[in-house]
C-alpha cells in the first residue's frame, strides 16, 4: 500500500501514534447517560446487563455486555435468547444510536483539542498522530494518561489508549487489559507483549484465518512472524502478506484526518445474509462505488482518499484506507481501489455489512499525472460514466445497470440499485 499522503511527514521510526478506544462503548454510554442525564442511581456497568439489538430483524443479538454479564458467560454477538438462557436475570437495554453518535462526537471533540490529526476509525475508536505534539513527545505515557483522565472526568466514560509508532501497534496496545488504562507497544516490546498472544488477537484476523493458521500449526502471533512470508502468501494470498507484516509490527499507514460530517462521500449497506463469496462482496462494493461516484460527479468534485469497511457476522469491524495519486470521480477506478483494499484486509470471515467512504474532496483537482506504468484510458471511463449519468438523469436510475450488477437470478434490478442515500453514511 502506498503512503504518499501529505500527513505522512515523518518516517515510520519517529512517529508517535495513539489509539483511543472506549471501553464497552454502547453499555458505558448508556450507563453514564442514565446516571448523569436521567439521575438514575443504578450503574448498568455493575450489574449483569447488555445492550441488545433489534429483535425484529436478524440483529436480535448482544451488542455490548457489562463485565458482570461477561463473567456470567454472555458474549458479544450472541443471540439474546441464548444470553437469557445463560443468565436469566440479565437486564436487556435497547440500543440508542442517537446517544452513541453524540458521545462519539464529544470524544472526537476532545481528541481534536489535543491533536490536529485525528482519524475516526469506528464510532468508539480513533487514531491520533501525536508526532508533532511536544508534550506527548516528551512523555508519551504521561500525556496519554492525562488525556485518558480528562475524557473520564469530562465525559463520564472510560477509554483505553494504546501508544506506539504506528496505527497497528497502537491498536494492539489499546486492546491489552481494560478498562481505563494506557498501554505501550513499542517495537522492542513486540516479542514479549505481542508474540505470545493467540493469532486471533492480531488485527485483521477473524475466525476463517484463525482456522487456516491452526491447520498450519500456527497458534501465536509470534509463530506468524516467524513463518516465511512466501508460505503465508501461498496459503492466504494478499491477506497472508498483510498479516505477516502486522505480526512483525510493520505498518506504514498514515493517520488520515477524518472529514467533518458531510465533507466526505460514502455509502454502506447491511446485507440480508452473510456474504462468504468474494465475487459477491466485490459486486456489493461496485454498487456502493457506483452510488458514491455518481454523487461525486453530480457535485463536480473528486476525492483522493478511499476507505473500505467490513463488519463481520461476529461484529468485528475492519476499515482500511488508501491515498490515491490523482483525485478521481470514476466509478471503475474507485471500485478497483476498493477491491484492492478489500483483498488486503478480508480473511473470509462471513460479512454482514460493507462500506465505501471517500474523503479529501477537491473542487478543482489538478489534471491527472501521467504515469509510465498506468496506461488506463481514464478519458474513456470518464465518458462512459457521464453517459450513464445523463441517461439515468433522463430516464431514472433503473434505466442502466452496470453489466456486472445485473441480477444473477431471481433478484429484481430495483433491489440491486440502492440509489437512496444510505442512512449509515459515515461521518
Ligand atoms: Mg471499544
Amino acid at each position: 500500500m502506498r503512503d504518499t499522503g501529505k500527513n505522512n511527514r515523518n518516517s515510520a521510526a519517529d512517529r508517535l501514534i495513539y489509539h483511543c478506544d472506549v471501553n464497552s462503548a454502547f453499555l458505558s454510554w448508556e450507563a453514564s447517560f442514565r446516571i448523569h442525564q436521567l439521575g438514575e442511581k443504578l450503574d448498568l456497568r455493575t450489574i449483569t446487563a447488555i445492550i441488545g439489538g433489534d429483535r425484529e430483524k436478524r440483529h436480535g443479538i448482544v451488542l455490548a455486555a457489562s463485565m458482570p454479564a461477561k463473567k456470567a458467560g454472555v458474549r458479544t454477538a450472541q443471540p439474546i435468547a441464548e444470553a437469557l438462557r445463560i443468565c436469566p436475570e440479565l437486564v436487556v437495554v435497547p440500543p440508542r444510536y442517537d446517544l452513541y453518535v453524540r458521545c462519539s462526537h464529544s470524544l472526537l471533540a476532545i481528541l481534536h483539542e489535543v491533536c490536529p490529526l485525528v482519524e475516526q476509525f469506528s464510532i468508539d475508536e480513533a487514531f491520533c498522530d501525536m508526532s508533532e505534539i511536544a508534550g506527548a513527545r516528551r512523555d508519551p505515557v504521561g500525556f496519554a494518561n492525562a488525556l485518558r483522565e480528562r475524557i473520564r472526568d469530562e465525559l463520564g466514560f472510560t477509554v483505553n489508549i494504546g501508544v506506539s509508532v504506528n496505527k497497528l501497534l497502537a491498536k494492539m496496545a489499546s486492546d491489552f487489559t481494560k478498562p481505563d488504562r494506557v498501554h505501550t507497544l513499542w517495537p522492542d516490546e513486540i516479542p514479549t507483549k505481542m508474540w505470545p498472544l493467540p493469532v486471533r488477537d492480531l488485527f485483521f484476523i477473524g475466525r476463517a484465518t484463525e482456522a487456516r493458521l491452526h491447520a498450519m500449526g500456527i497458534r501465536t502471533i509470534g509463530e506468524i512472524a516467524h513463518t516465511p512470508e512466501t508460505v503465508l502468501r501461498g496459503a492466504l494470498k494478499q491477506h497472508g502478506t498483510t498479516i505477516y507484516r502486522f505480526a512483525n509490527g510493520i505498518d506504514y499507514e498514515p493517520v488520515i484526518d477524518s472529514p467533518p460530517p458531510n465533507k466526505g462521500y460514502g455509502n454502506s449497506t447491511t446485507i440480508d445474509h452473510d456474504v462468504t463469496d468474494p465475487a459477491e462482496a466485490k459486486q456489493t462494493l461496485l454498487r456502493l462505488c457506483d452510488t458514491v461516484a455518481t454523487r461525486l460527479r453530480a457535485d463536480g468534485v473528486r476525492i483522493s482518499v478511499v476507505a473500505v469497511s467490513i463488519r463481520t457476522f461476529d461484529l468485528r469491524y475492519y476499515s482500511h484506507q488508501t491515498v490515491l495519486e490523482s483525485p478521481t470521480d470514476i466509478t471503475t477506478e474507485l471500485h478497483g481501489q476498493a477491491c484492492r483494499l478489500f483483498d488486503s484486509m478480508w480473511d473470509h470471515t462471513p460479512i454482514r455489512s460493507l462500506g465505501v467512504h471517500t474523503s479529501r474532496v477537491s473542487q478543482d483537482a489538478p489534471a491527472r499525472q501521467m504515469s509510465m506504468f498506468d496506461t488506463t484510458d481514464y478519458e474513456r471511463y470518464g465518458r462512459v460514466d457521464r453517459a450513464v449519468d445523463a441517461l439515468r438523469k433522463r430516464f431514472g436510475n433503473h434505466v442502466l445497470t452496470r453489466a456486472s450488477l445485473l441480477p444473477p437470478k431471481e433478484e429484481s434490478p430495483e433491489d440491486n440499485l440502492p440509489f437512496a442515500r444510505s442512512d449509515s453514511d459515515e461521518t
